[in-house]
């Protein structure tokens, strides 16, 4: 093994559900990459709002686990069967369990190659969310140049990339935030008209785009937003519902979608957008040289140290954080 191989690893471990106090450092030992697997020493690991629903319980999973599924590092050791990536690379993913710790086991299949220019902190966020709005905004509704549409939480790691990708297609985005300095980091993504999470959000869009309503509206906040995200659609609009940040939304007659305007709603997820390596690599590709050439910016507003993750979490649900965040081992 090389020498930045380590047989025993500190990580942060979930016993039971809760708040971010049970996000607990602990020493293990190193997993063994199994066939199709690497193990890659972290030198940054990318924090993501699912990560609190895992912890919560709101989405069910085995305990105890290692938080995380996103990051970026250095291949250590590689397991039976791969190919194309060696010990001493450069890689980042979106999706690979146990991400929280200084080494992690990660399927070869959905692994990137980082290019050179990209910094760890940038590598370590961009995919999961990147890939995300990559997909909303190209594949979930395809906003055209000259349309309208409504990012809620438009500073958040999600929404500032989303407006940049969007912006770059000359589509005219709103968005919603709820500071002032939030406002400010999110018209400098592109946005053209920020707003707050009012009751008459929905009125003021309508304001924004002639009695019309927004071609799309991308809603990550959820229970708190989704009534004004359908009242914000023109006719045939869509709502692409891809997250609760502020709790999941409640059942939902269907029904109310006709006399609203013939309405599509939707409730897309990565995981759904990446099936095959080459939409992996379509979409991590574009993601990846974007940020490469200084056209789409990460913005890393806060990174802690592995121990501090519990602090990480509290600050992210609290809406204390701005663009992505990640934990550096
Ligand atoms: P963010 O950085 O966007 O953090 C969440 C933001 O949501 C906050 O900063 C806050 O911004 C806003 N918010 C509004 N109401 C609340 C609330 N009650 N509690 C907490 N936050 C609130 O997180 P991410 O970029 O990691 O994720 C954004 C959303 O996208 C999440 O819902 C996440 O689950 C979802 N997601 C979905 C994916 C998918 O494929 N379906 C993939 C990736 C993320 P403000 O203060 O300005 O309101």
């Amino acid at each position: 093994m090389p020498a930045e191989y380590c047989e025993r690893m500190r990580a942060i471990e979930v016993a039971r559900f809760g708040g971010p106090e049970v996000l607990t450092l602990v020493d293990l030992p190193a997993p063994e990459p199994g066939p199709g697997q690497l193990l890659v020493r972290t030198d940054a690991v990318g924090i993501n709002f699912i990560d609190t629903y895992f912890r919560t319980g709101l989405y069910p999973r085995e305990l105890p686990y290692v938080p995380g599924t996103e990051g970026t590092g250095r291949v250590v050791a590689v397991g039976e069967g791969v190919a194309d990536v060696g010990v001493g690379d450069r890689v980042s993913w979106a999706s690979a369990d146990g991400s929280y710790a200084e080494q992690v086991l990660v399927p070869a299949a959905v692994a990137v190659p980082v290019p050179d220019p990209v910094p760890a902190e940038q590598a370590a966020s961009a995919l999961l969310q990147g890939m995300t709005a990559h997909y909303l905004l190209n594949s979930t509704y395809p906003a055209q140049p000259g349309e309208t549409v409504l990012v809620h939480a438009g500073a958040g790691g999600v929404g500032l990339l989303l407006t940049q990708l969007a912006a770059a297609k000359d589509v005219r985005v709103i968005t919603t935030v709820s500071t002032d300095e939030k406002e400010t980091l999110s018209r400098e993504a592109g946005a053209a008209e920020v707003l707050r999470y009012t009751d008459d959000l929905a009125e003021r869009v309508r304001d924004l785009t002639g009695g019309e309503g927004v071609a799309a509206v991308y809603d990550g906040v959820g229970a708190a937003t989704f009534e004004s995200s359908l009242a914000s659609l023109r006719i045939r609009g869509t709502l692409a519902l891809f997250g609760a940040a502020s709790g999941p939304v409640p059942p939902f007659d269907l029904q109310r979608l006709n006399p609203a305007g013939s309405l599509y709603v939707t409730r897309p997820t990565l995981a759904h957008h990446v099936r095959t390596r080459e939409e992996l690599m379509w979409r991590a590709g574009d993601v990846f040289a974007a940020v490469a050439d200084g056209t789409l910016t990460v913005r890393v507003g806060a990174r802690y140290p592995l121990a501090q993750a519990e602090q990480a979490h509290r600050d992210l649900e609290a809406r204390r954080t701005t663009g992505s965040i990640v934990l550096v081992p």
